[in-house]
Protein backbone atom coordinates (compact mmCIF):
# COMPACT_ATOMS: atom_id res chain seq x y z
CA UNK A 1 0.00 0.00 0.00
CA UNK A 2 1.30 3.36 -0.78
CA UNK A 3 0.95 5.71 2.25
CA UNK A 4 -1.50 8.49 1.63
CA UNK A 5 1.33 11.12 1.17
CA UNK A 6 2.93 9.19 -1.43
CA UNK A 7 0.18 8.61 -3.32
CA UNK A 8 -0.99 12.22 -3.27
CA UNK A 9 2.12 13.47 -4.38
CA UNK A 10 1.63 11.07 -7.61
CA UNK A 11 -1.15 12.56 -8.37
CA UNK A 12 0.08 15.79 -7.58
CA UNK A 13 2.75 15.26 -10.07
CA UNK A 14 0.02 14.31 -12.50
CA UNK A 15 -1.34 17.39 -12.93
CA UNK A 16 1.30 19.45 -11.33
CA UNK A 17 4.40 19.53 -13.04
CA UNK A 18 6.00 22.72 -13.06
CA UNK A 19 4.64 26.43 -12.28
CA UNK A 20 3.38 26.80 -15.59
CA UNK A 21 1.09 23.84 -14.05
CA UNK A 22 -0.33 25.59 -11.01
CA UNK A 23 -0.90 29.23 -13.45
CA UNK A 24 -2.63 27.13 -15.54
CA UNK A 25 -5.38 25.42 -13.33
CA UNK A 26 -5.54 28.79 -10.85
CA UNK A 27 -6.57 30.59 -13.98
CA UNK A 28 -8.83 28.33 -15.48
CA UNK A 29 -10.75 28.38 -12.14
CA UNK A 30 -10.47 31.97 -12.17
CA UNK A 31 -12.03 31.79 -15.73
CA UNK A 32 -15.00 28.78 -14.35
CA UNK A 33 -15.79 31.09 -11.78
CA UNK A 34 -16.96 33.66 -14.40
CA UNK A 35 -14.21 35.90 -14.10
CA UNK A 36 -14.07 39.25 -16.19
CA UNK A 37 -10.51 40.57 -15.05
CA UNK A 38 -7.81 37.97 -14.39
CA UNK A 39 -4.46 39.32 -12.39
CA UNK A 40 -1.76 37.16 -12.41
CA UNK A 41 1.93 37.54 -10.31
CA UNK A 42 4.76 35.50 -9.81
CA UNK A 43 8.08 35.75 -8.57
CA UNK A 44 11.60 33.34 -9.72
CA UNK A 45 9.71 31.56 -12.25
CA UNK A 46 6.69 30.71 -10.16
CA UNK A 47 8.60 28.75 -7.65
CA UNK A 48 8.64 31.57 -4.92
CA UNK A 49 4.87 33.04 -5.30
CA UNK A 50 2.36 32.26 -7.85
CA UNK A 51 -0.48 34.59 -7.03
CA UNK A 52 -4.03 34.56 -8.96
CA UNK A 53 -6.78 37.14 -8.49
CA UNK A 54 -10.00 37.37 -9.97
CA UNK A 55 -13.41 39.15 -9.78
CA UNK A 56 -15.20 36.06 -10.25
CA UNK A 57 -18.30 34.62 -8.09
CA UNK A 58 -15.74 33.54 -5.15
CA UNK A 59 -16.35 31.01 -2.49
CA UNK A 60 -18.21 30.93 0.94
CA UNK A 61 -15.74 30.20 4.01
CA UNK A 62 -17.49 26.64 3.92
CA UNK A 63 -16.71 26.10 -0.22
CA UNK A 64 -13.13 27.80 0.67
CA UNK A 65 -13.02 25.29 3.85
CA UNK A 66 -13.73 21.94 0.88
CA UNK A 67 -12.05 23.71 -2.21
CA UNK A 68 -8.40 21.97 -0.80
CA UNK A 69 -9.92 18.39 -0.49
CA UNK A 70 -9.32 15.94 -2.93
CA UNK A 71 -12.11 15.24 -5.57
CA UNK A 72 -14.03 18.33 -3.78
CA UNK A 73 -15.64 20.12 -6.66
CA UNK A 74 -18.62 22.40 -7.03
CA UNK A 75 -18.58 21.20 -10.84
CA UNK A 76 -19.45 17.75 -10.29
CA UNK A 77 -23.66 17.95 -11.11
CA UNK A 78 -22.69 19.65 -14.43
CA UNK A 79 -20.54 16.73 -15.39
CA UNK A 80 -22.21 14.92 -18.62
CA UNK A 81 -21.03 15.57 -22.17
CA UNK A 82 -21.67 19.21 -22.67
CA UNK A 83 -19.35 20.25 -19.45
CA UNK A 84 -16.09 20.52 -21.01
CA UNK A 85 -16.97 23.31 -22.87
CA UNK A 86 -18.55 25.40 -20.00
CA UNK A 87 -16.34 24.98 -17.00
CA UNK A 88 -12.33 23.30 -17.11
CA UNK A 89 -12.26 21.68 -13.73
CA UNK A 90 -14.34 18.71 -13.14
CA UNK A 91 -11.83 16.59 -11.53
CA UNK A 92 -11.68 19.02 -7.79
CA UNK A 93 -7.85 17.66 -7.83
CA UNK A 94 -5.86 20.74 -8.61
CA UNK A 95 -6.27 22.63 -5.38
CA UNK A 96 -5.62 19.29 -3.55
CA UNK A 97 -2.75 18.78 -5.75
CA UNK A 98 -1.09 22.51 -5.49
CA UNK A 99 -1.86 22.54 -1.61
CA UNK A 100 0.36 19.01 -1.10
CA UNK A 101 3.12 20.52 -3.13
CA UNK A 102 3.23 24.19 -1.67
CA UNK A 103 2.18 26.49 0.59
CA UNK A 104 -1.61 28.37 0.01
CA UNK A 105 -3.39 30.82 0.90
CA UNK A 106 -6.81 31.74 -0.82
CA UNK A 107 -8.96 34.75 0.03
CA UNK A 108 -12.46 35.06 -1.51
CA UNK A 109 -15.36 37.08 -1.61
CA UNK A 110 -18.68 35.26 -1.40
CA UNK A 111 -21.54 37.52 -4.10
CA UNK A 112 -24.25 35.42 -2.83
CA UNK A 113 -23.31 35.38 0.79
CA UNK A 114 -22.07 38.71 0.89
CA UNK A 115 -19.30 37.46 3.12
CA UNK A 116 -15.70 36.90 2.78
CA UNK A 117 -13.11 34.35 4.04
CA UNK A 118 -9.64 33.40 4.34
CA UNK A 119 -7.78 29.84 4.81
CA UNK A 120 -4.11 28.60 4.54
CA UNK A 121 -2.94 25.30 3.90
CA UNK A 122 0.58 24.66 5.49
CA UNK A 123 2.20 21.27 5.26
CA UNK A 124 -0.83 20.19 3.71
CA UNK A 125 -2.79 20.71 6.87
CA UNK A 126 -5.96 23.32 5.98
CA UNK A 127 -6.79 25.62 8.54
CA UNK A 128 -10.21 26.77 9.78
CA UNK A 129 -11.05 29.58 7.32
CA UNK A 130 -10.90 33.13 9.05
CA UNK A 131 -13.83 35.61 8.15
CA UNK A 132 -12.13 38.50 6.09
CA UNK A 133 -13.19 41.72 4.30
CA UNK A 134 -12.15 41.51 0.74
CA UNK A 135 -12.84 42.58 -2.62
CA UNK A 136 -14.94 40.59 -4.72
CA UNK A 137 -13.81 37.68 -6.32
CA UNK A 138 -11.14 35.15 -5.22
CA UNK A 139 -6.82 35.42 -5.00
CA UNK A 140 -5.20 32.16 -4.64
CA UNK A 141 -1.43 32.53 -3.68
CA UNK A 142 1.42 29.91 -3.84
CA UNK A 143 4.38 29.74 -2.40
CA UNK A 144 7.45 28.14 -2.34
CA UNK A 145 6.29 25.13 -4.85
CA UNK A 146 8.30 21.90 -4.38
CA UNK A 147 9.84 23.09 -1.42
CA UNK A 148 9.64 20.27 0.48
CA UNK A 149 10.46 18.19 -2.41
CA UNK A 150 14.05 19.61 -3.19
CA UNK A 151 14.25 16.41 -6.03
CA UNK A 152 11.09 17.99 -7.58
CA UNK A 153 12.53 21.37 -7.09
CA UNK A 154 15.75 20.48 -9.07
CA UNK A 155 13.69 19.48 -12.10
CA UNK A 156 12.84 22.93 -12.50
CA UNK A 157 14.54 25.00 -15.33
CA UNK A 158 15.67 28.07 -15.34
CA UNK A 159 13.90 31.03 -13.25
CA UNK A 160 13.60 32.54 -16.82
CA UNK A 161 12.63 29.49 -18.38
CA UNK A 162 10.02 28.87 -16.20
CA UNK A 163 8.42 31.98 -15.91
CA UNK A 164 8.67 32.45 -19.65
CA UNK A 165 5.99 29.04 -19.57
CA UNK A 166 4.09 30.92 -16.73
CA UNK A 167 3.55 33.87 -18.92
CA UNK A 168 2.93 31.47 -21.89
CA UNK A 169 -0.35 29.74 -20.42
CA UNK A 170 -1.98 33.42 -19.20
CA UNK A 171 -0.96 34.63 -23.07
CA UNK A 172 -2.87 31.31 -24.43
CA UNK A 173 -5.51 31.73 -22.27
CA UNK A 174 -5.55 35.60 -23.06
CA UNK A 175 -6.06 34.52 -26.96
CA UNK A 176 -8.74 31.86 -25.98
CA UNK A 177 -11.03 33.99 -24.25
CA UNK A 178 -10.31 37.50 -25.74
CA UNK A 179 -13.63 38.74 -23.52
CA UNK A 180 -11.88 38.74 -20.46
CA UNK A 181 -9.20 40.95 -19.44
CA UNK A 182 -5.83 39.64 -18.24
CA UNK A 183 -2.62 41.12 -16.57
CA UNK A 184 0.44 39.47 -15.72
CA UNK A 185 3.14 40.81 -13.52
CA UNK A 186 6.74 39.17 -13.53
CA UNK A 187 8.55 39.80 -10.68
CA UNK A 188 6.71 43.08 -10.51
CA UNK A 189 7.24 44.28 -13.94
CA UNK A 190 3.81 44.14 -15.71
CA UNK A 191 4.67 41.60 -18.88
CA UNK A 192 1.03 41.45 -20.55
CA UNK A 193 -2.21 43.06 -20.79
CA UNK A 194 -5.05 41.77 -22.40
CA UNK A 195 -8.24 44.58 -22.16
CA UNK A 196 -10.84 41.70 -22.55
CA UNK A 197 -12.79 43.66 -25.08
CA UNK A 198 -13.99 41.02 -26.97
CA UNK A 199 -11.94 40.83 -30.31
CA UNK A 200 -9.34 38.20 -30.88
CA UNK A 201 -7.71 40.60 -32.89
CA UNK A 202 -6.96 43.21 -30.02
CA UNK A 203 -6.25 39.68 -28.02
CA UNK A 204 -3.34 38.71 -30.41
CA UNK A 205 -2.24 42.46 -30.25
CA UNK A 206 -1.29 42.60 -26.57
CA UNK A 207 0.48 39.21 -26.81
CA UNK A 208 1.84 39.07 -30.07
CA UNK A 209 2.60 42.70 -30.24
CA UNK A 210 1.40 45.28 -32.49
CA UNK A 211 3.48 44.94 -35.43
CA UNK A 212 3.30 41.28 -35.90
CA UNK A 213 -0.32 40.83 -34.96
CA UNK A 214 -1.14 43.69 -37.61
CA UNK A 215 0.21 41.49 -40.47
CA UNK A 216 -2.08 38.95 -39.40
CA UNK A 217 -5.01 37.36 -41.56
CA UNK A 218 -7.82 36.39 -40.27
CA UNK A 219 -9.11 32.70 -40.92
CA UNK A 220 -12.25 32.04 -40.88
CA UNK A 221 -14.17 28.84 -42.59
CA UNK A 222 -16.99 26.31 -41.62
CA UNK A 223 -17.83 23.08 -43.52
CA UNK A 224 -18.68 19.04 -42.26
CA UNK A 225 -19.51 20.26 -39.21
CA UNK A 226 -16.60 22.02 -38.57
CA UNK A 227 -15.39 25.81 -38.18
CA UNK A 228 -12.19 27.26 -37.82
CA UNK A 229 -11.67 30.84 -37.17
CA UNK A 230 -8.46 33.03 -35.95
CA UNK A 231 -5.38 34.92 -37.33
CA UNK A 232 -2.73 33.61 -39.24
CA UNK A 233 0.39 34.96 -40.23
CA UNK A 234 1.84 35.27 -43.55
CA UNK A 235 5.39 33.49 -44.35
CA UNK A 236 7.36 36.62 -43.79
CA UNK A 237 6.34 36.53 -40.38
CA UNK A 238 7.43 32.94 -39.40
CA UNK A 239 9.37 31.85 -36.12
CA UNK A 240 12.16 29.69 -35.79
CA UNK A 241 9.84 27.52 -33.96
CA UNK A 242 6.41 26.52 -32.85
CA UNK A 243 5.85 28.90 -30.27
CA UNK A 244 3.26 30.90 -32.02
CA UNK A 245 1.37 28.16 -33.65
CA UNK A 246 -1.95 27.83 -30.69
CA UNK A 247 -4.15 25.46 -31.17
CA UNK A 248 -7.57 25.60 -29.69
CA UNK A 249 -10.62 22.82 -29.78
CA UNK A 250 -14.32 24.80 -28.81
CA UNK A 251 -11.65 27.36 -26.87
CA UNK A 252 -9.14 24.95 -25.15
CA UNK A 253 -5.72 24.78 -25.37
CA UNK A 254 -4.66 21.78 -27.18
CA UNK A 255 -1.27 20.23 -28.14
CA UNK A 256 -2.05 17.86 -31.10
CA UNK A 257 0.53 16.65 -33.40
CA UNK A 258 -1.99 16.47 -36.43
CA UNK A 259 -3.57 19.38 -36.33
CA UNK A 260 -0.32 21.52 -36.20
CA UNK A 261 0.40 19.66 -39.44
CA UNK A 262 -2.58 20.46 -40.80
CA UNK A 263 -1.37 24.36 -40.36
CA UNK A 264 2.15 23.52 -41.33
CA UNK A 265 1.18 21.72 -44.29
CA UNK A 266 -1.11 24.89 -45.68
CA UNK A 267 2.18 26.98 -45.75
CA UNK A 268 4.21 23.83 -47.65
CA UNK A 269 6.72 25.08 -49.89
CA UNK A 270 5.83 28.77 -48.96
CA UNK A 271 8.80 28.38 -45.48
CA UNK A 272 11.78 27.54 -45.72
CA UNK A 273 12.99 23.86 -43.46
CA UNK A 274 12.83 24.97 -39.29
CA UNK A 275 10.59 27.99 -39.72
CA UNK A 276 7.23 28.10 -38.33
CA UNK A 277 3.75 29.89 -39.11
CA UNK A 278 2.33 32.17 -36.60
CA UNK A 279 -1.27 31.03 -36.21
CA UNK A 280 -3.76 31.18 -33.63
CA UNK A 281 -6.63 29.36 -34.71
CA UNK A 282 -10.28 28.44 -32.60
CA UNK A 283 -11.45 24.92 -34.02
CA UNK A 284 -15.25 24.47 -33.16
CA UNK A 285 -17.01 21.28 -33.48
CA UNK A 286 -20.32 19.83 -31.55
CA UNK A 287 -18.61 18.71 -28.07
CA UNK A 288 -19.49 15.16 -28.39
CA UNK A 289 -17.13 14.65 -31.44
CA UNK A 290 -14.49 14.99 -28.76
CA UNK A 291 -12.87 13.31 -25.94
CA UNK A 292 -10.56 15.84 -23.92
CA UNK A 293 -10.02 13.36 -20.87
CA UNK A 294 -7.17 11.66 -22.56
CA UNK A 295 -4.84 13.57 -20.93
CA UNK A 296 -4.61 14.40 -17.21
CA UNK A 297 -3.63 18.23 -18.38
CA UNK A 298 -5.74 18.28 -20.96
CA UNK A 299 -3.37 19.01 -23.87
CA UNK A 300 -4.28 16.58 -26.04
CA UNK A 301 -7.95 15.47 -26.98
CA UNK A 302 -8.95 12.49 -29.20
CA UNK A 303 -11.70 13.31 -31.74
CA UNK A 304 -13.79 11.07 -33.48
CA UNK A 305 -12.44 11.65 -36.95
CA UNK A 306 -9.24 12.65 -36.99
CA UNK A 307 -8.85 13.29 -40.68
CA UNK A 308 -12.10 15.61 -40.83
CA UNK A 309 -10.52 18.17 -38.52
CA UNK A 310 -7.24 18.23 -40.05
CA UNK A 311 -8.84 18.82 -43.50
CA UNK A 312 -11.18 21.56 -42.09
CA UNK A 313 -7.85 23.26 -40.41
CA UNK A 314 -5.90 23.20 -43.89
CA UNK A 315 -8.58 24.30 -45.65
CA UNK A 316 -9.32 27.13 -43.43
CA UNK A 317 -5.68 27.78 -43.52
CA UNK A 318 -5.48 27.86 -47.50
CA UNK A 319 -8.18 29.71 -47.72
CA UNK A 320 -6.50 32.54 -45.94
CA UNK A 321 -3.49 32.46 -47.66
CA UNK A 322 -5.12 32.37 -50.90
CA UNK A 323 -4.36 35.85 -51.28
CA UNK A 324 -0.51 36.05 -50.59
CA UNK A 325 1.57 35.04 -53.97
CA UNK A 326 4.74 34.17 -54.41
CA UNK A 327 5.67 37.98 -54.97
CA UNK A 328 4.88 39.15 -51.75
CA UNK A 329 6.67 36.91 -50.25
CA UNK A 330 10.29 37.97 -48.45
CA UNK A 331 13.53 37.09 -50.39
CA UNK A 332 15.84 35.60 -47.79
CA UNK A 333 18.76 37.10 -47.71
CA UNK A 334 22.35 36.52 -46.04
CA UNK A 335 22.63 39.22 -43.67
CA UNK A 336 18.63 39.00 -43.00
CA UNK A 337 18.40 38.63 -39.02
CA UNK A 338 14.85 36.92 -39.35
CA UNK A 339 16.50 33.83 -40.37
CA UNK A 340 17.23 31.50 -37.54
CA UNK A 341 16.33 33.72 -35.05
CA UNK A 342 13.47 33.43 -32.69
CA UNK A 343 12.51 36.62 -33.15
CA UNK A 344 11.55 36.70 -37.02
CA UNK A 345 10.71 39.55 -38.66
CA UNK A 346 12.66 42.66 -39.40
CA UNK A 347 14.63 44.17 -36.50
CA UNK A 348 12.30 46.98 -36.54
CA UNK A 349 9.88 45.24 -34.79
CA UNK A 350 8.53 45.54 -31.15
CA UNK A 351 8.25 42.37 -29.98
CA UNK A 352 5.26 41.83 -27.87
CA UNK A 353 5.64 39.62 -24.60
CA UNK A 354 5.39 36.70 -27.17
CA UNK A 355 8.61 37.06 -28.12
CA UNK A 356 9.93 36.03 -24.34
CA UNK A 357 7.92 32.73 -24.96
CA UNK A 358 10.65 31.25 -27.04
CA UNK A 359 9.75 27.94 -25.11
CA UNK A 360 7.56 25.56 -26.84
CA UNK A 361 5.48 22.71 -25.31
CA UNK A 362 6.08 19.25 -26.80
CA UNK A 363 3.31 18.15 -29.00
CA UNK A 364 1.34 15.02 -28.50
CA UNK A 365 -0.05 12.30 -30.97
CA UNK A 366 1.76 10.52 -33.67
CA UNK A 367 5.14 10.51 -35.20
CA UNK A 368 6.36 14.73 -36.66
CA UNK A 369 8.20 15.95 -38.99
CA UNK A 370 12.14 16.73 -38.14
CA UNK A 371 12.98 20.12 -38.66
CA UNK A 372 16.49 20.66 -40.23
CA UNK A 373 18.65 24.23 -39.56
CA UNK A 374 17.64 26.77 -42.69
CA UNK A 375 20.27 28.38 -44.27
CA UNK A 376 19.70 31.77 -45.81
CA UNK A 377 20.11 31.76 -50.10
CA UNK A 378 20.70 34.90 -50.91
CA UNK A 379 24.11 34.43 -51.51
CA UNK A 380 23.97 30.67 -53.64
CA UNK A 381 24.26 32.69 -56.95
CA UNK A 382 28.00 33.26 -55.62
CA UNK A 383 28.15 29.42 -54.81
CA UNK A 384 31.03 27.39 -55.85
CA UNK A 385 30.11 24.52 -57.89
CA UNK A 386 32.45 21.70 -57.17
CA UNK A 387 30.67 18.17 -58.73
CA UNK A 388 27.71 16.35 -59.07
CA UNK A 389 27.32 12.65 -56.61
CA UNK A 390 25.78 9.99 -57.87
CA UNK A 391 23.91 11.74 -60.27
CA UNK A 392 21.88 12.97 -57.44
CA UNK A 393 23.39 15.61 -55.32
CA UNK A 394 24.95 18.78 -56.15
CA UNK A 395 28.15 19.42 -53.86
CA UNK A 396 28.46 23.46 -53.61
CA UNK A 397 31.21 25.61 -52.05
CA UNK A 398 29.44 28.03 -49.69
CA UNK A 399 30.78 31.23 -48.26
CA UNK A 400 31.84 29.62 -45.36
CA UNK A 401 30.93 25.95 -45.41
CA UNK A 402 30.03 22.68 -47.88
CA UNK A 403 26.38 22.61 -49.40
CA UNK A 404 25.20 19.22 -50.65
CA UNK A 405 21.31 19.76 -52.79
CA UNK A 406 19.30 17.33 -53.80
CA UNK A 407 18.94 18.41 -56.98
CA UNK A 408 15.53 16.96 -58.16
CA UNK A 409 14.22 19.06 -54.94
CA UNK A 410 16.03 22.31 -55.40
CA UNK A 411 14.99 22.58 -58.98
CA UNK A 412 11.63 21.40 -57.94
CA UNK A 413 11.34 24.22 -55.80
CA UNK A 414 12.48 26.70 -58.36
CA UNK A 415 10.02 25.55 -61.01
CA UNK A 416 7.24 25.32 -58.25
CA UNK A 417 7.75 29.43 -57.16
CA UNK A 418 7.60 29.73 -60.84
CA UNK A 419 4.82 28.39 -62.43
CA UNK A 420 2.86 29.09 -59.22
CA UNK A 421 3.69 32.86 -59.76
CA UNK A 422 1.96 32.49 -63.22
CA UNK A 423 -0.86 30.68 -62.09
CA UNK A 424 -1.75 33.23 -59.54
CA UNK A 425 -0.69 35.66 -62.39
CA UNK A 426 1.45 37.44 -59.70
CA UNK A 427 4.84 36.55 -62.14
CA UNK A 428 6.20 39.61 -64.01
CA UNK A 429 6.42 37.89 -67.57
CA UNK A 430 2.47 36.71 -67.46
CA UNK A 431 0.49 33.97 -68.92
CA UNK A 432 2.98 30.60 -69.42
CA UNK A 433 3.98 29.94 -73.22
CA UNK A 434 3.21 26.75 -74.13
CA UNK A 435 5.46 24.20 -75.69
CA UNK A 436 3.56 22.66 -78.62
CA UNK A 437 3.63 18.89 -79.45
CA UNK A 438 4.74 18.33 -83.12
CA UNK A 439 2.31 15.25 -83.21
CA UNK A 440 -0.83 15.66 -80.29
CA UNK A 441 -0.38 12.76 -77.93
CA UNK A 442 -3.96 11.37 -76.87
CA UNK A 443 -3.50 9.83 -73.14
CA UNK A 444 -5.81 7.39 -71.07
CA UNK A 445 -6.56 9.81 -67.89
CA UNK A 446 -10.14 7.80 -67.15
CA UNK A 447 -14.23 8.80 -67.85
CA UNK A 448 -13.93 10.86 -64.18
CA UNK A 449 -11.03 12.99 -65.60
CA UNK A 450 -12.78 13.61 -68.86
CA UNK A 451 -16.17 14.61 -67.82
CA UNK A 452 -14.37 17.38 -64.99
CA UNK A 453 -12.02 18.25 -67.79
CA UNK A 454 -14.10 21.87 -68.89
CA UNK A 455 -14.41 23.08 -65.43
CA UNK A 456 -10.40 22.37 -65.33
CA UNK A 457 -9.49 24.32 -68.43
CA UNK A 458 -8.61 27.36 -67.39
CA UNK A 459 -6.06 26.77 -64.82
CA UNK A 460 -4.69 24.07 -67.20
CA UNK A 461 -4.66 26.45 -70.12
CA UNK A 462 -3.09 29.19 -67.75
CA UNK A 463 -0.25 26.49 -67.05
CA UNK A 464 0.33 25.96 -70.32
CA UNK A 465 -1.82 22.86 -71.16
CA UNK A 466 -3.95 22.32 -74.63
CA UNK A 467 -6.65 19.57 -73.75
CA UNK A 468 -9.46 18.44 -75.60
CA UNK A 469 -12.03 15.63 -74.42
CA UNK A 470 -11.25 13.04 -77.10
CA UNK A 471 -13.60 9.94 -76.55
CA UNK A 472 -13.88 7.64 -73.98
CA UNK A 473 -11.72 8.27 -70.97
CA UNK A 474 -9.05 9.75 -73.35
CA UNK A 475 -7.90 13.51 -73.73
CA UNK A 476 -5.58 14.75 -76.70
CA UNK A 477 -3.15 17.00 -75.49
CA UNK A 478 -1.79 19.11 -78.14
CA UNK A 479 0.67 21.58 -76.13
CA UNK A 480 2.18 21.02 -72.18
CA UNK A 481 3.94 23.62 -69.93
CA UNK A 482 7.58 24.37 -71.36
CA UNK A 483 9.87 21.52 -69.68
CA UNK A 484 7.92 19.10 -69.13
CA UNK A 485 9.44 16.11 -69.57
CA UNK A 486 7.13 13.75 -72.53
CA UNK A 487 8.30 10.38 -71.24
CA UNK A 488 5.66 11.08 -68.06
CA UNK A 489 3.19 12.74 -69.50
CA UNK A 490 0.58 10.33 -68.48
CA UNK A 491 1.39 10.58 -65.00
CA UNK A 492 1.36 14.34 -65.58
CA UNK A 493 -2.04 14.78 -66.74
CA UNK A 494 -3.20 12.08 -64.39
CA UNK A 495 -1.92 14.35 -62.04
CA UNK A 496 -3.07 17.93 -62.54
CA UNK A 497 -6.01 16.73 -63.26
CA UNK A 498 -6.88 14.94 -60.48
CA UNK A 499 -5.43 18.04 -58.43
CA UNK A 500 -8.28 20.65 -59.86
CA UNK A 501 -11.08 17.97 -59.31
CA UNK A 502 -10.99 17.13 -55.67
CA UNK A 503 -10.79 20.87 -53.79
CA UNK A 504 -10.69 20.88 -50.69
CA UNK A 505 -8.76 24.04 -50.38
CA UNK A 506 -10.06 25.84 -52.89
CA UNK A 507 -8.09 27.76 -55.89
CA UNK A 508 -5.06 28.27 -53.89
CA UNK A 509 -5.08 24.53 -53.35
CA UNK A 510 -5.63 24.02 -57.13
CA UNK A 511 -2.70 25.97 -58.00
CA UNK A 512 -0.50 24.33 -55.15
CA UNK A 513 -1.31 21.02 -56.79
CA UNK A 514 -1.02 21.51 -60.33
CA UNK A 515 1.96 24.19 -60.20
CA UNK A 516 3.66 20.83 -57.87
CA UNK A 517 3.27 18.50 -60.51
CA UNK A 518 4.50 20.65 -63.33
CA UNK A 519 7.45 21.14 -60.93
CA UNK A 520 8.17 17.49 -60.48
CA UNK A 521 7.73 16.56 -64.12
CA UNK A 522 10.37 19.10 -65.35
CA UNK A 523 12.35 19.09 -62.76
CA UNK A 524 16.01 17.51 -63.29
CA UNK A 525 15.64 13.83 -61.97
CA UNK A 526 17.17 12.26 -58.51
CA UNK A 527 19.49 9.99 -61.09
CA UNK A 528 20.23 12.07 -64.06
CA UNK A 529 24.09 14.12 -65.04
CA UNK A 530 23.67 17.52 -65.33
CA UNK A 531 26.22 19.91 -66.35
CA UNK A 532 27.74 23.12 -64.96
CA UNK A 533 26.13 25.83 -66.59
CA UNK A 534 22.74 23.93 -65.45
CA UNK A 535 24.10 23.99 -62.31
CA UNK A 536 24.98 27.89 -62.23
CA UNK A 537 21.53 28.50 -63.63
CA UNK A 538 20.15 26.44 -61.00
CA UNK A 539 21.68 28.49 -58.20
CA UNK A 540 21.16 31.93 -59.51
CA UNK A 541 17.52 30.71 -59.38
CA UNK A 542 17.87 29.47 -56.03
CA UNK A 543 19.05 33.02 -54.88
CA UNK A 544 16.27 34.66 -56.68
CA UNK A 545 13.54 32.14 -55.39
CA UNK A 546 11.77 33.11 -52.14
CA UNK A 547 10.39 30.98 -49.15
CA UNK A 548 13.73 29.13 -48.46
CA UNK A 549 14.77 25.84 -49.93
CA UNK A 550 12.08 23.15 -49.15
CA UNK A 551 10.19 21.32 -52.50
CA UNK A 552 6.81 21.81 -53.06
CA UNK A 553 6.24 18.18 -51.04
CA UNK A 554 8.06 19.94 -47.33
CA UNK A 555 10.74 18.02 -47.78
CA UNK A 556 14.38 19.90 -47.63
CA UNK A 557 16.30 20.26 -50.39
CA UNK A 558 19.65 21.70 -48.64
CA UNK A 559 22.11 20.16 -46.48
CA UNK A 560 24.56 23.14 -45.01
CA UNK A 561 27.62 21.74 -43.44
CA UNK A 562 29.51 24.84 -42.21
CA UNK A 563 32.67 26.08 -41.17
CA UNK A 564 32.08 25.08 -37.69
CA UNK A 565 30.47 22.07 -37.87
CA UNK A 566 33.52 20.89 -40.37
CA UNK A 567 35.81 22.34 -38.07
CA UNK A 568 34.30 20.11 -34.85
CA UNK A 569 33.55 16.85 -36.62
CA UNK A 570 37.52 16.71 -37.70
CA UNK A 571 38.66 17.84 -34.18
CA UNK A 572 40.43 20.83 -35.16
CA UNK A 573 38.22 22.55 -32.62
P1 LIG B 1 -12.13 21.67 -10.07
O1 LIG B 1 -11.80 22.94 -10.77
O2 LIG B 1 -11.76 20.48 -10.90
O3 LIG B 1 -13.52 21.62 -9.54
P2 LIG B 1 -10.19 22.53 -8.19
O4 LIG B 1 -9.39 21.77 -7.19
O5 LIG B 1 -9.47 23.27 -9.24
O6 LIG B 1 -11.20 21.51 -8.81
O7 LIG B 1 -11.14 23.52 -7.41
C1 LIG B 1 -12.00 23.01 -6.40
C2 LIG B 1 -13.22 23.88 -6.23
O8 LIG B 1 -12.86 25.13 -5.66
C3 LIG B 1 -13.93 24.25 -7.51
O9 LIG B 1 -14.86 23.26 -7.88
C4 LIG B 1 -14.60 25.57 -7.16
O10 LIG B 1 -15.84 25.33 -6.54
C5 LIG B 1 -13.69 26.16 -6.14
N1 LIG B 1 -12.81 27.21 -6.71
C6 LIG B 1 -11.52 27.08 -7.02
N2 LIG B 1 -11.00 28.23 -7.50
C7 LIG B 1 -12.01 29.13 -7.50
C8 LIG B 1 -12.12 30.52 -7.86
N3 LIG B 1 -11.08 31.21 -8.36
N4 LIG B 1 -13.33 31.12 -7.72
C9 LIG B 1 -14.39 30.42 -7.21
N5 LIG B 1 -14.35 29.13 -6.85
C10 LIG B 1 -13.19 28.47 -6.97
MG1 LIG C 1 -9.95 23.52 -11.38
Amino acid sequence: MLKPEVAEAIAAGEVIERPASVVKELVENSLDAGAHRITVEFQAGGAELIRVADDGDGMSAAELGLAFQRHATSKLSVIDDLAWISTFGFRGEALASIASAAQVSATSWDRRSSSGARIEVTDREVAVPVPVAAPPGTVVEVRNLFGKTPARRAFLRSTRAEASACLRVVAEAALSRPDVAFEVRVDGRRSLGAPGRGGLQEAARSVLGKAESADLHAVEWTGGGVSVAGLIGPPEVARASRSSLVLMVNGRRVHQRALVAAVEGAYRGLLPVGRYPVAVLDIRCDPSEVDVNVHPTKREVRFGDESRFFEAVQRACWGALQGLGPGQLPLPSGGRAGIGSAAGGGSARAPGPWAELAEELPLVGGPGPVAAPSEPLGAAASWRYLGQAHNRYLVVETSTGIALLDQHAAHEKVLYTRILGRLRGSAPSGATPAQRLLQPALVEVGPQAVAELAAAEPLLERAGFELAAFGEGTVRCSAVPPGSRLSELPQLLAEVLAGTQEVPEGEAGKQHRVAASIACHSAVRFGDPVNPEEVARLLSDLADTPGGITCPHGRPALLLLSETHLLSAFARR
